[in-house]
């Protein structure tokens, strides 16, 4: 890593450096990718895939009603409005097919499904309707970036966005990529990234060029330190991998030690691997679920029932102005305990493998 990290400031550690190429690169490659654009943020990233897509001020985008505030705040702040989509069932983080048809009818500009701590349960014939009829599918992977499909993930969407932050599997501090296989939205989120500026695309490589401004464009690059970390990881994403396997095994054993009744949440039978972030246990009932996530957090975890309370978006009081109500979302969250491998390094949480 050292390397990297020098290399990143002898470039200054701007977004443009060397190191932020070999990262889009290495990301490209782990999701099967075309063309991989570093962002700053898994929020900027969103922002950029929608504004690339074709989002504008005042449209409306549809947003799985089980993702966090975070992916909803990304839509407004375009200027665009979220109309929250339910889930298919009270045990999946997929889309309702009705939902789907549902915002189809409202004329959204794009939909946004998130694959929730890592699990995908999307009905491919939903996401492949949406984009017959003209609705990009903008997958918020920011807390899936291992997700594979047996099938294609880029034959059903036409962005992928992670986030790097650093409590996601792959941490570059703060920062997030775009990943698609469109040239041609791979140049629009350059161009909003760098200033304006267009996009010189030589094979799969993008380079700023042309004035700055020449459209609209801000400041969204990554830095390069974060960058240079980021992609000692990439590089041995198996060791990542195993990290985090460990990791579910130790959550998985902490649950069952509990002696409660849950089942794991949902996945589409096409998952070849899981998105590696989370892991999603559903209770008989809240009050189960309550009980259950008491007994797993004890002190200082985040595996605790009154800190890491779960609910639809549109319980954020900024988000209620969208309100939709998705009942079946209200249920899976009631009675969801979820948890982030990571928080499974506590010493608490490995103690109660044995207590
Ligand atoms: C973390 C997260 C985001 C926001 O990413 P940042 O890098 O923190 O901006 C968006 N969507 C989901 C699903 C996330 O988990």
């Amino acid at each position: 890593m050292m390397g990297e990290l020098q290399r990143a400031l002898a470039d200054g550690g701007t977004g443009n450096a060397e190191v932020v190429r070999d990262l889009e690169r290495g990301l490209a490659q782990l999701t099967g990718a075309d063309y991989g654009l570093c962002v700053s943020s898994g929020t900027t990233a969103l922002i950029s895939a929608l504004w690339a897509v074709g989002v504008r001020p005042g449209d409306q985008v549809g947003v799985s009603a089980l993702g966090p505030s975070m992916t909803a705040l990304a839509v407004t702040a375009i200027g665009a409005r979220p109309l929250f989509l339910d889930c298919a069932s009270p045990t999946s983080f997929g889309i309702a097919a009705e939902a789907a048809a549902a915002a189809l009818r409202a004329g959204v500009k794009a939909v946004v499904p998130v694959p929730m701590w890592g699990y995908w349960d999307e009905d491919p014939q939903v996401l492949r309707a949406l984009r017959a009829a003209g609705v990009p599918v903008v997958v918020d992977a920011a807390q899936a970036p291992f997700l594979r499909l047996r099938e294609d993930l880029f034959e059903l969407a036409d962005v992928v966005c992670l986030s790097l932050h650093g409590r996601k599997p792959l941490k570059a501090g703060e920062g997030g990529a775009c990943l698609t296989r469109d040239a041609r939205i791979a140049q629009e989120i350059l161009t909003l990234r760098n200033f304006g500026q267009s996009a010189a695309i030589t094979g799969h490589r993008l380079d700023p060029a042309g004035p700055f401004a020449g459209r609209f464009g801000l400041n969204f690059k990554i830095n390069a330190l974060g960058a240079a970390w980021c992609l000692s990881q990439v590089a041995d994403a198996d060791a990542v991998r195993t990290r985090l396997q460990a990791l579910r095994d130790t959550a998985l054993a902490v649950l069952a030690d509990r002696g409660a009744e849950w089942a794991e949440a949902d996945q589409a039978p096409g998952v070849a691997e899981h998105g590696r972030y989370g892991l999603v246990v559903l209770c008989p009932s809240p009050a189960d679920a309550r009980a259950l996530a008491d007994a797993v957090g004890g002190d200082g975890t985040e595996v605790d029932s009154r800190r890491y309370r779960y609910g639809p978006a549109y319980r954020a009081p900024f988000l209620a102005q969208y309100t939709t109500h998705c009942p079946r979302a209200e249920e899976l969250t009631a009675r969801a305990v979820a948890c982030r491998l990571e928080a499974f390094t506590s010493s608490t949480a490995t103690e109660g493998v044995t207590a």
